[in-house]
């Protein structure tokens, strides 16, 4: 692609930033739709997060990204934060309006229920979700939970103080938090489970947990993606329950970007898993 005069830009801004696979990704929907648009890293510190937001306006970019270390940090620095970005306590988009004006949100919790809602159909939010972690993508995946009418999440984290400060946030009800002990026993009459943990990573110790109170019908969604199939939902899979891998999450998340910077919805497909599962080197 020729960047031109009327390129259209957006970036993404984290120290460091070299590892995030945002250029990538929007560039793959840019060259498929036509696109006349650049996604640009930009390495950013930690002191000078006020000024690079603030210009961004002034540089002509419709918006950025947000990654590590700034995700909680540059609310401060925005016009509006939006209802889930403040739930969740992180922004992961900012979006530049006509007024220069500045909106931070969050798209993770999209991300988290587009995925689900496309690889199974039929799953409804009727019986109670068991979600394991309290990190910032388990904040994600309550506040979709929560948003989509489930009437029970379980929440277990190793750090039990970890998930019940984090249950206060989001106003605690419709959240059961129990100790990490008891993740075996959380599974009975579940018809969702989701690992929201670094547990199964490649490199990392893999889920310790039982899976046989899961009912045949229960949905087993792992939001680690490197493996793509983690010991988890390769346990899932041999009891023949139903699975849903963390690629679809980071792919969906990045749909709510696209569209407000580019213009148009775009659609995860194919093409665009096997694009980043070569591009992260992702184990099958
Ligand atoms: P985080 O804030 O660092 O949280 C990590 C979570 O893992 C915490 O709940 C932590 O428990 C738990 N944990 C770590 N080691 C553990 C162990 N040995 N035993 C039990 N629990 C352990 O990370 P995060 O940003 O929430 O991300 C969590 C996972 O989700 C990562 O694998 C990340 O790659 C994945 N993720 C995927 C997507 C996607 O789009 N698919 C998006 C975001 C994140 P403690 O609180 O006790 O430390």
């Amino acid at each position: 692609m020729t960047v031109t005069g009327e390129t259209i830009l957006a970036g993404i801004m984290g120290w460091p930033v070299a590892h995030s696979r945002s250029p990538q990704l929007h560039g793959y929907w840019l060259e498929k739709y036509g696109i006349n648009g650049l996604v640009v890293p930009l390495a950013v510190r930690a002191e000078r997060l006020e000024v690079a937001v603030r210009g961004l306006p002034a540089l002509g970019f419709r918006g950025s990204n947000v990654t590590i270390p700034h995700k909680e940090a540059v609310a401060a620095h925005l016009d509006r934060v939006t209802d889930v970005a403040a739930r969740i306590g992180a922004v992961n988009t900012i979006m530049v309006a006509e007024d220069g004006t500045l909106t931070g949100t969050n798209t993770d919790a999209f991300g988290f229920m587009a995925h689900l809602k496309q690889s199974v159909p039929d799953w409804r939010p009727e019986a109670s979700a068991v979600v394991l972690g309290a990190g910032g993508a388990a904040r994600a995946v309550v506040a979709a939970l929560l948003d989509e009418g489930v009437p029970e999440i379980r929440l277990l984290n190793r750090t039990r103080e970890r998930a019940e400060s984090f249950a206060a946030h989001f106003g605690a009800a419709g959240i059961t938090v129990l100790d990490w002990d008891m993740r075996a026993k959380a599974l009975l009459d579940a018809g969702l489970l989701v690992n929201a943990t670094s547990l199964g990573m490649t490199g990392k110790a893999a889920l310790d947990l039982s899976l046989d109170g899961l009912s045949a019908e229960a949905v087993v969604y792992d939001l680690v993606y490197s493996p793509l199939r983690t010991p988890l939902l390769a346990a899932a899979q041999t009891r023949g329950a139903i699975t849903v891998d963390g690629l679809g999450m980071l792919l969906h998340q990045a749909r709510p970007a696209f569209e407000a910077w580019f213009g148009r919805d775009p659609a995860v497909d194919a093409g665009l898993r096997d694009h980043l599962v070569r591009d992260l080197g992702i184990a099958q």
